[in-house]
């Protein structure tokens, strides 16, 4: 690997040249906020006073986004730096002092009566915000009355005790002991360590970790049944109390997600079992063991792929691997390297993993911590992707709609790393390299369809219960997560794998996992798409980048060619899955 010192890192004096220039913006943050708050009690003027208030916002919004993306990646270059750390922290308190300028808004825009609203909606003047307003109107009807708004809005933080209980518990009182890892070494065993102990090569040191684990979560079952219960209790009485028909409804309101494509899923990936099976059959035959277990589903299948790339070779192999979307993308690449978006060396102090960030007036930089592995160049694929779907959402959408909801943010991301594994598989003969490859595919979608899958449905079924009032105790949730872990994995497993409900912090999350599965499953039926056609799926995939959040996301992902609303795109990643599977038959 070259060295270190001369991996390229990011050009952040492209936003701002001097930390004196981040100050004079900084300072124009409150007189922006303060801007907004003039139009209080004003919207029902006139359409003029209700755009003029928008643009404000936006104004407001748009610098926002500046001064904090400056600070916060400033600070992710050097976290141990205490004026990087200062600015983050400055910019935070101003965000709570400013609140109250911009918590009115909402309110008083749902109040403007219903014939002032029409005529507004006609109007010339509001026109480029009409998307906005309608979808603000949307929430109108679960919307209550002022006084019962406040009386909830008071309750919000104690609504949210049973999340927080969750995390205290999880994060901070429960420990686990130490443990010998494979190499001999006594670690503590942690949230953070538990992948390293089930990544290791040796299966007792995998099964004494998982067990150790999973018997610390029985001790406290009736504990983290509880917090369970009460947090999907919550879901479904805010569902109820805004007139929502259940807490599943409610939560795919945002996105205008009907429930039939929630349910779909399940029922796709469930007529898709039998293909993991065969995968963990592969894994069960490559591992020589007699009988597999939840233990045996993480650690790689060789020990380590020889592969090592340099910097330039990374680039070098991500750019000949998106070669397929075509010479508009390729030129926007290009700029990722030339106008330095990315920071490419570990640091001291530097903050670990990777992200795509940036906003509306920056370049979409990309924080790596390059070490020169495979897995490294598949996260610079992803982050690219990332990036370069920001970068053409900002390049093609006005500040007031870019944004892309969480619903399609994987989706570029994903689609670039199966172009690089494809390129890379159709340009290997190496036996063990071609089995690496395949098995890095075959477990993101394992990870990301089928058990983000899983939980969507035990979340589902969870649910179901507290809204027919039957409690969650920990004997039902372990029965239950049992059953459905052997149904997905075809394995009589160990009992303890029926707490791990227990420690997933996204089953708070409120029906939000799915969003993984749905996806990927577009990413894998986009990639495909392009190999397979060119032209006509490129001019589509390009009207997804550059949508942003100018439309609804179904109907973005249907103008890529992929419509979520039927099971065809779930069912084809999930095929595409079993070719890898049969790929990987013929290798072992
Ligand atoms: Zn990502």
């Amino acid at each position: 690997m070259s060295d270190k010192k001369q991996l390229p890192t990011w050009d952040l004096e492209a936003i701002y040249p001097t930390t004196k220039a981040w100050e004079e913006d900084f300072a124009k943050l409150k007189g922006l906020a303060e801007a907004c708050l003039a139009f209080k009690g004003k919207l029902a003027k006139s359409a003029k006073t209700l755009r003029d208030c928008y643009e404000a916002m936006d104004a407001y919004g748009r610098l926002c986004e500046k001064v904090y993306v400056y600070a916060s990646m400033k600070s992710d270059e050097n976290t141990l730096d205490s004026e990087n750390r200062g600015r983050v922290g400055r910019i935070e308190s101003l965000f709570a002092e400013l609140a109250p300028c911009f918590a009115w808004f909402d309110p008083e825009l749902l109040a403007i009566p219903s014939k002032t609203m029409d005529a507004y909606l006609k109007s010339d003047t509001l026109s480029f915000y009409k998307r906005s307003i309608q979808e603000a109107l949307r929430g109108r009807e679960h919307t209550l009355s002022e006084p019962e708004e406040r009386l909830l809005g008071m309750y919000s933080e104690v609504l949210g005790a049973p999340e927080s209980t969750f995390s205290i518990l999880n994060d901070g009182d429960l420990t686990f002991g130490k443990l010998k890892n494979g190499a001999g070494e006594t670690m503590e065993l942690t949230h953070g360590t538990y992948h390293l102990f089930m990544e290791d090569a040796d299966r007792d040191v995998r099964k004494a970790a998982f067990r150790k684990l999973y018997t610390t979560y029985k001790k406290y079952r009736n504990t983290f049944a509880t917090t369970l219960d009460f947090a999907v209790k919550s879901h479904a009485v805010s569902a109820n109390v805004r007139h929502f028909p259940s807490a599943l409804n409610a939560a795919l309101f945002g996105d205008k997600v009907p429930e039939s494509v929630y349910r779909q899923l399940i029922e796709t990936v469930h007529s898709r079992v039998p293909h993991l099976k065969r995968y963990l059959e592969v894994r069960r035959k490559m591992l020589k063991l007699d009988k597999l277990d939840m233990y045996d589903v993480y650690n790689p299948l060789l020990p380590s792929c020889r592969c090592h790339y340099t910097w330039e070779e990374a680039m070098k192999t991500v750019k000949a691997a998106l070669k397929p979307m075509g010479k508009e993308y390729c030129d926007a690449l290009e700029l990722a390297f030339k106008q330095r978006w990315i920071d490419v060396p570990e640091r001291k102090g530097k903050r670990s993993g990777g992200y795509s960030g940036g906003c509306y007036d920056t370049y979409p930089y990309i924080l790596l911590n390059f070490q020169g592995t495979l897995d490294d160049v598949f996260t610079l694929a992803h982050e690219l992707g990332h990036s370069l779907h920001s970068y053409y959402s900002r390049k093609y959408q006005p500040y007031h709609y870019h944004g892309y909801k969480i619903f399609v943010a994987e989706v570029a991301s994903t689609t670039n790393e199966i172009l690089l594994a494809e390129y890379l598989l159709a340009k290997t003969k190496d036996k063990d390299v071609r089995t690496y490859l395949l098995c890095h595919l075959a477990d993101e979608i394992r990870l990301t369809i089928y058990r983000q899958t899983m939980f969507a449905e035990f979340e589902l079924k969870i649910h179901e219960h507290a809204e027919r009032h039957e409690p969650l105790t920990a004997d039902l949730l372990e029965s239950e997560y049992y059953d459905m872990n052997e149904f997905y994995h075809g394995l009589k497993a160990d009992k303890l794998i029926g707490l791990e409900w227990a420690r997933i912090p996204h089953m708070y999350y409120n029906f939000y996992v799915y969003k993984y599965a749905t996806g990927m499953s577009a990413a894998i039926q986009l990639a495909n798409r392009i190999l397979k056609e060119g032209k006509p799926a490129l001019d589509d995939y390009f009207g997804f980048l550059k949508a942003g959040g100018s439309r609804d996301v179904l109907d973005i992902m249907r103008g890529a060619g992929v419509d979520l609303e039927k099971p065809e795109p779930v069912a084809a990643a999930l095929d595409y899955f079993g070719t890898i599977v049969d790929r990987l038959e013929k290798l072992c």
